[in-house]
């Protein structure tokens, strides 16, 4: 990232002895911009066409991914430039074909250059594998997801697992090096995706059924009851307090992390910048009609009726779709690195 070059002179010199808390939070790098925000996306859709079985195949990802594209440009202002597609249509040249070794180099550059405010949206359509293995994972089940690209899947059905990309791994490089006031969208259509960016939060952040919305009503009144607390003990107790429980939330049971309970506490300014939009939980497969559509048409038939939706509008028109006429088993999931207030709308 290109920075400004700053200088400290005599003057404001003596203000950094003053107040070096309030001077390093100005010149801190979430705080520097040379440039407007920019948006950028990276849209992968595989349709698994050399694979010799019909079931390995999909219709619906190159025909996701345009449509994808094309919402981005026309309704979001995204720039065609920033755009970067890997299919595994036949036309496409090779350094644009969803290959193991492709969709890395793009990741690995994706978020580069980044700076405070912009907008970077992933993308994938695909399969997605769990992990057989229950080993150091940190996951509540103990297994790691993951997507496989192209090369991953022989002709044959034989999966290469080297060549499958883990959530451990897309996490490190979508999520860990992201600017605190950049914002991230991913949306995987793939199986077993609920936590394929590892994000905490996925339980608290369901809408559409009716336990869900039990929790929702038992959250509101932690919510209320903190707010009480709030005026009966002291800044440095509700302070001790918080961090107490945050020890709590991410303490390992049993060898697991145990992440979202379903009634984690919103707080008040929280970021809401990184959420993954899921086809379904990580122990569920995603669905994909005859006629190839899927959760991702279900979204693009909402954002071309209502550009701005909220999440909760979001997760509902996601999960409503019926697929061969008969209502799917898949659950949608939205994962985030916070709890989500879901009257806010989905930002793209
Ligand atoms: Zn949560």
């Amino acid at each position: 990232m290109r920075r400004p070059p700053f200088v400290i002179s005599h003057k404001n010199l003596s203000s950094v002895l003053q107040k070096p808390a309030q001077l390093w939070t100005s010149l801190s790098p979430n705080r520097i911009r040379s440039r407007a925000p920019i948006k950028k996306a990276l849209l992968i859709g595989i349709n698994y066409q050399n694979a010799r079985d019909r079931e390995e195949r999909l219709d619906g990802p190159h025909k996701d991914v345009h449509r994808v594209e094309a919402l981005l440009i026309k309704q979001y202002g995204y720039n065609k430039d920033r755009i970067v597609i890997l299919t595994d249509e036949e036309n496409v040249p090779e350094d644009r074909q969803p290959t193991h070794v492709n969709i890395m180099r793009e990741l690995n550059k994706f978020v580069e250059g980044q700076e405070q405010g912009d907008y970077f949206l992933v993308y994938y359509a695909g399969h997605g594998i769990q992990s057989t293995w229950r080993g150091d994972s940190m996951e509540e089940d103990g297994r790691d997801e993951l997507i496989i690209p192209s090369d991953a899947l022989g002709w044959n059905g034989q999966r290469k697992p080297e060549l499958m990309i883990s959530d451990d791994k897309l996490k490190e490089i979508l999520v860990d090096p992201l600017l605190r006031k950049s914002h991230l969208t991913a949306i995987f259509d793939s199986c077993h995706s609920g936590t394929v960016l590892d994000l905490p939060h996925h339980r608290c952040n369901r809408v559409y059924t009716w336990n869900s919305r039990l929790r929702r009503i038992g959250r509101r009144v932690l919510e209320l009851l903190s707010e009480v607390e709030k005026h009966r003990f002291s800044p440095a107790e509700i302070v001790k307090k918080t961090v107490d429980s945050k020890k709590t939330s991410s303490l390992p049971i049993k060898g697991r992390t145990m992440t979202c309970s379903g009634y984690c506490l919103r707080l008040k300014r929280a970021n809401q910048n990184i959420i993954c939009l899921s086809a379904c939980k990580d122990s569920e497969n995603a669905y994909e009609s005859r006629d190839g559509s899927s959760m991702t048409t279900a979204l693009i038939d909402l954002l071309e009726r209502c550009p701005r939706p909220t999440l909760k509008e979001t997760m509902r028109a996601v999960s409503s779709r019926p697929i061969n006429g008969v209502k799917e088993s898949s659950s949608p999931q939205l994962s985030s690195r916070h709890p989500l207030r879901m009257n806010s709308f989905l930002k793209l």
